[in-house]
């Protein structure tokens, strides 16, 4: 795996290859469309594609945003893609996908920040791969209401935002966004649809406390949030944040359980979970709750 050399074993994952991981590559490329599982060199890809998992990244490739610890290009977004909404459904079903995550850039400068094409392309993904599952990991939209209504009216089986970090270190991680802002968004997607999933994540090696994680969490519970990932954070260049330390496996472990003790009905919690790893199980596994 590029880049991988030096970190603790448990960092490292199998190198991709499989028959489904082949196939989703080349239906990416065939549709002109992006891929974060590609583009973040997401560490689990060959187990994701090959378990009919994948994160699609809509509203191009440049973001209105400059968050610390990501790779994404930031910039003025210049075209909005009134097709890809179909085309993301079209490589759904040609992969046989079993659960589709979207996701997107920010798009600050777009009225709704691109709700609408996420509704979009909930609704052509519902109506080209009928048994596929969809989740949205979607912007704070700034917090705009009418937005998050046009999203989680499309009904999402999951609507994911995630919380990132502490408060704390939100002027260095997300300079852009504001942490109670963030917490809204997730109450309100699920004031709006009580029957879905919401979900929230956050990254460790960024410099927190395990008193502020365990703040973070309770917040998150308020929220009413059903799903918690927490996952390592890996500095993606020397022009990103500086990684504090890495987590060791006992310490994912021991968040995980006050997570589940705090009532989150599914905590993925380990060093190399991503917010849409194990995507599908997460899912199942909070529905039977
Ligand atoms: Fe893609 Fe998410 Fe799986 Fe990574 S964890 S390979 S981004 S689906
Ligand atoms: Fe990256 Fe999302 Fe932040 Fe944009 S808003 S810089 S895509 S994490």
């Amino acid at each position: 795996l590029p880049g991988s050399h030096g970190r603790p074993g448990w960092l490292k994952a199998k190198i991709p290859g499989g028959e489904g991981y082949r196939e989703i590559k080349d239906t990416m490329r065939g549709l002109g469309l992006h891929t974060v599982c590609e583009e973040a060199r997401c560490p689990n890809i060959g187990e994701c594609w090959n378990n009919r998992t994948a994160t699609f990244m809509i509203l191009g490739n440049v973001c209105t945003r400059s968050c610390g610890f990501c790779a994404v290009l930031t910039g003025k977004p210049t075209e909005l893609d009134l097709d890809e909404p179909y085309r993301v459904a079209d490589a759904a079903s040609k992969m046989g996908l079993k659960h589709a995550v979207i996701t997107s850039v920010n798009r600050d400068e777009l009225l709704d920040g691109g709700a609408s094409i996420f509704a979009a392309t909930i609704r052509e993904i519902r109506e080209q791969v009928p048994g596929c599952a969809v989740e949205v990991l979607t912007p704070d939209f700034k917090g705009d209401r009418d937005a998050i209504q046009t999203v989680v009216g499309a009904a999402p089986d999951t609507f994911n935002h995630n919380i990132e970090t502490v408060p704390r270190l939100y002027p260095a991680v997300r300079p852009q966004a504001k942490y109670r802002r963030s917490l809204e968004v997730l109450r309100y997607a699920k004031e709006l649809n009580p029957d879905g999933l919401t979900k929230s994540g956050f990254m460790v090696g960024l410099g927190e406390t395990e008193a502020e994680m365990h703040q973070t969490m309770r917040d998150l519970r308020d929220h009413d949030v059903d799903i918690l990932t927490i996952g390592q954070y890996l500095r993606p260049t020397e022009n990103h944040l500086p990684m504090s330390r890495y987590y060791t496996p006992k310490e994912f472990a021991s968040l995980r359980k006050y997570g589940v003790e705090l009532g989150f009905k599914h905590v993925e919690s380990g060093p190399l979970v991503r917010s849409s790893y194990h995507a599908h199980e997460q899912t199942s596994d909070a529905r039977k709750r």
